[in-house]
């Protein structure tokens, strides 16, 4: 059956969209649901709102439209196909974060291959078992290009309901669930979406380290620390302290959610942690060369931004822990690292640790850094040393957990 010769027949979508549904399991997709393609005329509302109040990311795609309307990504379209596969939260035999052996954390959002990947290969086969079918049809996958806001295509599609986190939630597999959409022009008879179950629950919000979920379902991005971990500049001082040992992304508002109590998905095999690199050690974070990160975590979302950013936070990290057998690495990096982010974060490392080596390498740094910025950062951290020494006759009973 083609698209044209069967428009009109509401039975035969029907069918072919249960066909979809029971052949989704062995595709490799957790959860699958249909929606309308009309545009998201709320959704481009809230998004402007969002605009307006300067709570964007800036990571997004800026045209509101391409974000609200599926005709912007195929000509005509009549459904969205949306779905889930569900992924890992919890680590087997996590290695232990100890002193002198502390470790960062990555967030589950990139455990095991780039979720991109794993979604396009999913999105591949479900668009193959479609066209074996109505080989005319026109398909657009939305992995990569796609402009479309997946988690307004989700809730529609009846996937899940928006959380006041602004993860979708799926009933049966939490928010562990990454999710991507087709635009087609079959005319598929939509679900119907679920009902929001988050009732007077504000655990996430409550818990949030940043007060980044500035209402149930409104993110102000620049204060989320998933975001500032991507970023590759100077981060505050209020927000270092705040991303404790996150080495990308952050998942506390998913991770004390009621609804994904218990979870735990192992079934994809793509996306299952390597523990070693996902929890890694600290300190060697620092020395790793482009290629040695290319090919611990090139195939990771993770390491979309590069090394910098990680670099940094796991300097933000020792800094959080305090940790002092940290120092010689620091200090390296305050005096000869190229990269100025690199050198800032590191005076700021210095002056939470403290002692007199963290001292002396600020002081050394002092005298020959040239970049207005770093420059400050080490007068800020002097004066942090000089405030901690006035309160803390004991230098190392500072020494503290990250998060
Ligand atoms: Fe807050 Fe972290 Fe959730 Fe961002 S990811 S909203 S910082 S809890
Ligand atoms: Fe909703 Fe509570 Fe989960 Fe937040 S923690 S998303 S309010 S159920």
């Amino acid at each position: 059956m083609d698209v044209t010769t069967a428009s009109g027949t509401r039975e035969h979508w029907a069918k072919l969209k249960e066909d979809i549904r029971a052949a989704a399991p062995g595709l490799g997709i957790d959860k699958i649901g249909f929606a309308s393609a009309e545009p998201f005329a709320e959704l481009k509302q809230m998004l402007l709102r969002h605009r307006e109040r300067g709570h964007e990311s800036g990571f997004e795609e800026p045209d509101l439209d391409k974000r609200t309307d599926p005709s912007l990504s195929l000509e005509r379209p009549q459904s969205l196909i949306s779905i889930a596969i569900a992924y890992p939260s919890k680590l087997q035999n996590p290695p232990k974060s100890e002193p002198g052996a502390y470790r960062g954390i990555i967030s589950r959002s990139s455990w095991g291959d780039d979720y991109h990947a794993v979604l396009r290969k999913r999105l591949a086969s479900l668009e193959s078992f479609i066209r074996e079918r109505v080989p005319d049809a026109r398909i657009e996958s939305m992995v990569d290009t796609g402009a479309l806001v997946d988690r307004a295509v989700a809730e529609r599609a009846g996937i899940g309901w928006s959380g006041k986190n602004c993860a979708v939630i799926t009933p049966e597999w939490g928010s562990w669930v990454y999710l991507g959409e087709l635009v087609t022009n079959i005319p598929f008879p939509p679900d119907t979406p679920i009902q929001e179950q988050c009732g007077d629950c504000t655990i996430c919000i409550d818990a949030c380290p940043t007060g980044a979920l500035v209402g149930p379902g409104q993110l102000h991005s620049s204060r989320c620390v998933s975001f500032v971990t991507q970023t590759k500049g100077f981060v505050s001082d209020e927000l270092m302290r705040k991303i404790g040992n996150r080495l990308y992304g952050c998942d506390t508002c998913q991770v004390v959610c009621p609804v994904n109590k218990g979870k735990n998905w192992t079934h994809q095999p793509e996306l299952q942690p390597d523990p070693e690199k996902v929890k890694p050690l600290l300190k060697p974070l620092l020395s790793m060369s482009n290629r040695e990160f290319r090919e611990t975590y090139g195939h990771m979302a993770a390491s979309w931004r590069g090394k910098k950013p990680i670099q940094r936070n796991a300097i933000i990290a020792l800094g959080n822990f305090r940790d002092e057998s940290a120092v010689p690495e620091l200090k390296e990096a305050l005096l000869r690292d190229e990269r100025p982010e690199i050198r800032g974060t590191a005076a700021w490392a210095l002056g939470r640790i403290g002692g007199s080596e963290a001292a002396a390498a600020l002081a050394e740094a002092k005298r020959t850094e040239a970049h207005p910025e770093v420059a400050e950062r080490i007068g800020d951290a002097e004066r942090e040393l000089a405030k901690e020494s006035a309160s803390t006759p004991i230098q190392g009973s500072r020494r503290g957990n990250a998060t």
